[in-house]
């Protein structure tokens, strides 16, 4: 993410991290770019229109053939009546990104001289010399009336939103029903004889999204809660899965589940044993330590993200 912060600013473009969104204004227009890491789709739009509506046809014709005089790269590119959106298709894993923009903001200026494009609202339409803003998770260039518009909605937002108190015994049940989920599928991958490294990831995962399901709202104590009682599933599971292998290697000698489980706390002291059990079981912990990472970066990033709405430029 800071290299594309790093080639946004290469070419005078602003980086907003929060959003991975790039943005700049160029000749009182603005431009953004939407860098889409789930769906590979690169969006750069520029919030203008023809002052001329007869221009709009003669426009959208050379959109239409810039795209396909560009069909492997170019998704699609349309002039929706408030913007020029042209969408490109990234297949990279760590592209350049330069390229494209620059390809979009030198055709997009053609269109502003060739049409005669004046700046507007990306939400309203109407001709303004509109601001660009991060609102929330996303970003937007909007004239002053929507910006207040948008900014009561927030308001409206953020009271509804305190009124939602958290759901603490149900956020548990949420908890511990996803830190179940996590300790099954640690045993399953376990009992396949492959112990999954995702499996200790998705307890604290799904503990998590257990716990902001049920309870509502998800709070600093509702992290805290959830990433600890997956942790105790997932050491369940890991428990249970030592006894279905101790009863594996001994069930040939005519003992019993429940015999086998019996020995666990002897296994789990034996030194030699208990070695064998760190090196299968380890993977789990650190999976169980990115995922859990996961999900303070995410509890971290909906806090910042949430009623934000600042002036990027
Ligand atoms: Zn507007």
């Amino acid at each position: 993410m800071a290299n594309y912060q790093k080639q946004f600013e290469s070419i005078g473009f602003g980086y907003d991290t929060l959003t991975a969104k790039g943005y700049n204004k160029i000749n009182g227009i603005s431009f953004t770019v939407d860098l889409n890491p789930n769906t590979k789709d690169y969006i750069v739009s520029a919030a203008c229109r023809p002052v001329d509506e007869t221009a709009v046809a003669s426009m959208r014709q050379a959109i239409q053939q810039f795209a396909s005089e560009r069909k492997k790269v170019i998704k699609n590119a349309v002039f929706d009546g408030k913007q020029i959106i042209i969408v490109w298709y990234i297949a990279d894993i760590a592209p350049n990104i330069t390229k494209f923009i620059n390809d979009s903001v030198s055709f997009i200026n053609y269109c502003i001289n060739q049409f005669g494009c004046v700046p507007c609202c990306a939400s309203c339409g109407n001709e303004s010399n509109a601001n660009i803003y991060a609102i929330e998770n996303n970003i937007a260039a909007l004239c002053e009336s929507c910006f207040y518009n948008t900014q009561n909605r927030l308001a409206g937002n953020m009271y509804k939103e305190n009124q939602i108190v958290t759901n603490y015994p149900l956020g548990i049940l949420g908890a511990v029903l996803g830190g179940l989920g996590g300790a099954v599928l640690w045993i399953i991958t376990s009992l396949l004889g492959k112990i999954s490294m995702i499996a200790g990831a998705f307890a604290g995962i799904f503990g998590y999204f257990g716990f902001k399901k049920l309870g509502k709202k998800m709070t600093l104590q509702g992290l805290i809660i959830s990433l600890t009682v997956s942790f105790i599933f997932l050491l369940a599971g890991m428990y249970f899965a030592i006894g279905v292998d101790i009863f594996n290697a001994v069930k040939e000698y005519g003992f019993t589940f429940s015999e086998a489980f019996e020995w666990i706390p002897d296994y789990l002291t034996d030194p030699e044993a208990t070695g064998e059990i760190i090196y299968n079981h380890f993977a789990g912990f650190i999976t169980f330590i990115l995922g859990a990472m996961c999900c303070i970066f995410q509890y971290n990033n909906e806090k910042k993200v949430k009623n934000r709405m600042i002036k990027l430029m």
